[in-house]
């Protein structure tokens, strides 16, 4: 973004307008402060663990229920350090151990966070709110009211809100009459909290939703004269607010309310086309609409989230390239300050200024337009606004503390940030000559974030419809494709099979997807000995070949990505964000044992005089993969890519529940240039086909990933050695788990429910890494079942092919009737407290995602993997006990923890016994190299795939060590310097 080029008068104009803001300033008694919240802000700007430490603390303490724990909290947040409260705080602290000592320093710190809640917020209900109201408009202030709640994860929730909504119109028009019109009812929304399954890949589907519970808060809104502004939150959402704003009021109903206005942030990269498009969009509306032109409160969570993930980041780098672009967009607005009514919402005393001189160089009358700022914040400047004659709302968030904290958390971390996007005006930093300063921009500079990472396929960010639509394209070409006929592949050739697998879609049980050729044992020899004659080349080929063909193979996977996902829907009922990060996964692999390979290759040496020392790594011979159906295209890759690329053959044996993804695979294979007999596709059933290759003395790995009773079988059949049999197979088994996620008493259940939402019911809990377990410690166990049954009852189930639904069809029938019966038998050992659905389609193999509560630790339903859409609910006394009941179970895989109590996490850190671990995020989604996959117990045996160790599984070490010395001379011996 450029700087916005203003003609010499208008900058100087500029200056004017903001040197007459600052000497109202200066002429101004100065804002009352509290000593103690400056001084706390000062700090966290200058130390920033500090920082971190407060903002964490902050965020937790409402929910610690009594003195002690909220005492062992400080002491752990903020060990040793001296803090800017109340000294008798600190004086108590130190005292902790003494009975007498908490009940002193818990109020204090407790009046200390409503000291500050006080300071952002404009009370904890609405008769707070309106008492705020009057003394602002004794200021000669107006007000915008903004509701706090909860995060909204159930439908019950979002109908809440509207109607908290609904209510707050009313109490604000019975107080206000009809009144002085310039006092009229004033609020701002967030439409996120209108839909719990809001969802950027569906649009329409959302917008349909949302749109329903915005009519009627329109309506009331305008019955009552009040004007509503929508607010603009997550980057994710624009494009839904944007639109559903526009469609809704486009209706004729609303087509001439003139009362309606949406944010619109500065700090985005693409807002300019944006604004364009709005300017456009109410100029054909014909009636104006009121844009609130903000910089951006997200800016470390879009900066995180993109990073995180490897997507563009959607914001500006820096914060005068923000300033820079803000100019430019008060520029639009006022030029087009008929069409939209330009509220100009900033602390930033240039930016006020360019409004100013904006206004007067458009002859706007000071009604024509309005400033905006936050309660509690630059109320110096509010006061000069006020002085010089200009129209100002103070954005008024109001709520209970809990729900507020997100908020509160937002603006303290605007406050004491350096590199805030947001000038705030509580810093006192930029009030002198230099904050009239046009800004310069930076050049951006390239992210740092994952350098010398390995660097993963980033899953698709879906911020406007044409990510869908392309989805929906391939989805259109692959249901072209249904029916076909797929071979087997020995040797490179087609091969008929002695029979055939016939693959439905789970969720169209009459819609075939393929049927695929399936091999008996003859045909299996015959892969067999294709494998066998092929491994001489194969393995004495340099590992750098073999690695560019897994990175071509790459390639090609990444250029059939939508088209791979598409199948996935189809014939794994995967929903299209699912279906995309596996085909990334898939990609992943293949490019990381790519590097691994080559990695490996390079010999470890140990030199010393007269003796050469040598590592290095060889192929073993002929690999069986025996792949899940579950993720279909990922693991088989992983497991093959890893076979071949260390310079092994193999045979693949798909699932038969999902043979054509795999069929489609092996061609891809084949097009990106393999050579004959390195891979062998085999389909068959697993208990004939797969056993009797398994136990062939010609087989030296079997990689295999799915049940610990296959791999448990696979594992004695590897242990035995059979006539003619020169080796001892390697078995890589990666199996079950019965995964649990502990929300410990001081959680944010805000985060939480959603988080085990996903991890137990993302892909119908069909992951080995599910969350089929959820243990809650002490008294919020009641809140975490309501709010998780709601949520629950919340998800769309139906068709994956409607990206709306977030609940697919279990894989076949039998699972259906399996998960079935494990649910009746568990009506009779605890309760099932989530709702049994009546709304299931008629037809493909849905049920209602279920949870159980009461479940004793030893039920079945604590301790079976079920592997479908069932989780149970155990009760934790404390911490402790929460965690041996995470550890009392046959498997190990993952498991999660959402507490804000640092020791708890450093104690599960030690003794909560998974392969992989999870802190405060759902703990399915493993990324390859980054989180390295895989259990120990009953859950697997094997080194964690997508890690650095898997490949070695798949070769032999061997150590050369040669005598150098020969008649008393060695090469490259060190002289002695003496
Ligand atoms: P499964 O054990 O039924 O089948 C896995 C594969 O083994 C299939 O290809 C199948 O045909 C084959 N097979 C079946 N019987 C066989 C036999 N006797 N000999 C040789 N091969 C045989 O498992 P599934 O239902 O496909 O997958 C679900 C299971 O996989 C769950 O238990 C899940 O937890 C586990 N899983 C584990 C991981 C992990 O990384 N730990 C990942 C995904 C799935």
């Amino acid at each position: 973004m450029k700087t916005a080029v203003f003609s010499p008068d208008l900058e100087k104009s500029v200056q004017q307008m903001g040197q007459r803001l600052l000497a109202c300033i200066s002429g101004q008694a100065g804002a009352t402060r509290q000593v103690w919240l400056d001084s706390l802000i000062s700090r966290a700007i200058e130390d920033k663990d500090f920082r971190v430490q407060t903002l964490r603390f902050v965020d937790v303490l409402p929910t610690l229920q009594s003195s002690a724990d909220l005492v062992d909290h400080l002491k752990e947040y903020f060990d040793g350090t001296e803090l800017p409260w109340p000294a008798v705080t600190g004086w108590g602290l130190r005292h902790s151990d003494a009975p007498w000592a908490i009940p002193i320093a818990a109020p204090l710190v407790r009046a200390t966070l409503r000291g500050l809640s006080r300071r952002f917020m404009g009370g904890s209900n609405i008769n707070h709110a309106m008492d705020t109201i009057i003394r602002l408009r004794s200021k000669g202030m107006q007000y915008s009211l903004d509701l706090l709640g909860e995060a909204v994860v159930s439908e019950r929730e979002a109908d809440d809100y509207q109607q908290a909504y609904l209510d707050l119109l009313a109490s604000l028009h019975q107080s206000h009459g009809n009144e002085d019109s310039a006092y009229r009812p004033n609020v701002s929304l967030k439409l996120s909290s209108l839909y719990s399954q809001i969802n950027p890949i569906d649009p329409g589907g959302s917008i349909a939703v949302i749109a329903a519970r915005l009519r009627p808060i329109f309506t009331a809104a305008r019955d009552c004269n009040a004007c509503v502004t929508l607010d603009m939150e997550q980057y994710d959402f624009r494009h839904i607010v944007m639109q559903c704003f526009q469609d809704v009021l486009m209706e004729a109903e609303f087509r001439d309310w003139p009362d309606a206005g949406i944010a619109v942030q500065a700090y985005l990269r693409d807002t300019p086309d944006h604004l364009q498009q709005l300017i456009y969009w109410a100029d054909t509306r014909g009636t104006p609409v009121l844009v609130r032109l903000v910089r951006g409160a997200y800016w470390d969570y879009e900066t995180v989230i993109a990073r995180q993930h490897g997507w563009e980041l959607p914001v500006h780098e820096h914060k005068a390239q923000t300033d820079a672009a803000y100019e430019s967009y008060l520029s639009m607005l006022f030029e087009r300050h008929r069409t939209v009514t330009p509220a100009v919402a900033t602390h930033n005393v240039r930016s006020l200024a360019v409004a100013m001189a904006l206004a007067e160089q458009h002859g706007l009358a000071p009604d024509d337009f309005e400033f905006q700022m936050l309660f509690g914040m630059a109320d110096d400047l509010k006061q000069a606004l006020v002085e010089l004659g200009y129209r100002l709302r103070v954005y008024t968030p109001y709520g209970e503390t809990l729900p507020g904290m997100a908020y509160l958390v937002r603006r303290l971390l605007e406050n004491t940030s350096g590199q805030t996007i947001l000038d705030t005006g509580m810093a006192q930093t930029k009030r002198g000559e230099d904050s009239l300063q046009r800004p310069m921009p930076h050049l951006a500079v390239r992210d740092r974030n994952m350098d010398g990472h390995f660097q993963n396929l980033p899953v698709y960010r879906y911020t406007d419809d044409s990510r869908p639509h392309a989805f929906q394209e391939a989805l259109g070409d692959v249901h072209r494709q249904l029916g076909k006929d797929y071979p087997l592949v020995i040797n490179n050739e087609a091969a008929s099979g002695s029979g055939e697998i016939r693959s439905y879609n789970p969720a169209q049980p009459d819609e075939l997807i393929g049927s695929v050729a399936a091999a008996d044992e003859a045909l299996a020899k015959q892969a067999l000995d294709a494998a066998r004659a092929a491994f001489t080349n194969w393995s004495q080929l340099p590992v750098h070949e073999r690695a560019t063909f897994l990175r071509n193979t790459a390639t090609a996977l990444s250029r059939e990505r939508d088209h791979f996902a598409a199948w996935q829907v189809l014939e794994a009922g995967k929903h299209w964000r699912e279906a995309d990060a596996e085909v990334c996964e898939a990609v992943d692999f293949l490019n990381y044992y790519a590097d691994q390979a080559e990695r490996l290759s390079a010999e470890t040496v140990v030199e010393l005089d007269g003796e050469h020392n040598s590592v290095q790594y060889r192929p073993r011979g002929v690999g069986l993969v025996i792949a899940p159906w579950n993720f279909p295209l990922a693991i088989l890759t992983g497991m093959l890519s890893a076979t071949i690329v260390c310079g092994n053959t193999a045979i693949l044996k798909p699932s038969s529940l999902t043979p054509v993804i795999a069929a489609r695979f092996m061609q891809l294979l084949l097009d990106a240039g393999l050579p004959p007999g390195v891979v062998n596709f085999l389909p068959g059933p697993g208990d004939t086909v797969a056993a009797h290759l398994a136990a062939h003395p010609d087989i030296h790995i079997i990689a295999f990933t799915g049940s610990r009773e296959v791999g448990t079988e696979l594992l004695g059949i590897g242990a035995q050695v059979t006539p003619g049999q020169a080796h001892i197979k390697r078995v890589i088994a990666e199996m079950g788990g019965k995964n649990a996620i502990i929300i410990d008493h001081d959680a944010d259940l805000d985060a939480a429910i959603p988080g085990v939402v996903q991890s137990a019911f993302g892909y119908q809990g069909q992951k080995c890494s599910a969350a089929s377990r959820v243990i809650v410690v002490g008294d919020i166990h009641d809140a975490v079942v309501e709010r998780l049954c709601e949520a629950t009852s919340s998800l769309r189930v139906g068709d994956p092919q409607e990206p709306g639904n977030s609940i697919g069809p279990v894989i076949d029938a039998a699972a259906l009737e399996r998960i079935r019966s494990c649910i009746t038998r568990g009506k009779q050992t605890a309760h099932l407290a989530s709702m049994e659905r009546d709304d299931l389609p008629g037809s493909g193999h849905y049920l209602s995602p279920a949870v159980f509560t009461d479940v004793a630790p030893d039920d079945p339903l604590a301790q079976e993997e079920i592997f479908g859409p069932v989780t149970a609910v155990l009760r934790a006394n404390d911490f402790e006990h929460a965690l041996a009941l995470a550890n009392n179970t046959r498997y190990a895989l993952t498991g999660g923890v959402y507490s804000r109590q640092p020791s708890h996490l450093e104690r599960a850190r030690k003794d909560f016994h998974v392969g992989n671990l999870y802190f405060n995020r759902k703990i399915t989604g493993a990324l390859v190299s980054r989180q390295p996959f895989g259990g120990f117990r009953l859950s697997g045996i094997g080194s964690k795939a997508g890690g650095p160790d898997y490949l070695k599984q798949f070769m032999d070490p061997v150590c050369i060590t040669e005598n150098t010395l020969r008649r008393g001379f060695a090469p490259g011996v060190k002289k002695g310097s003496s």
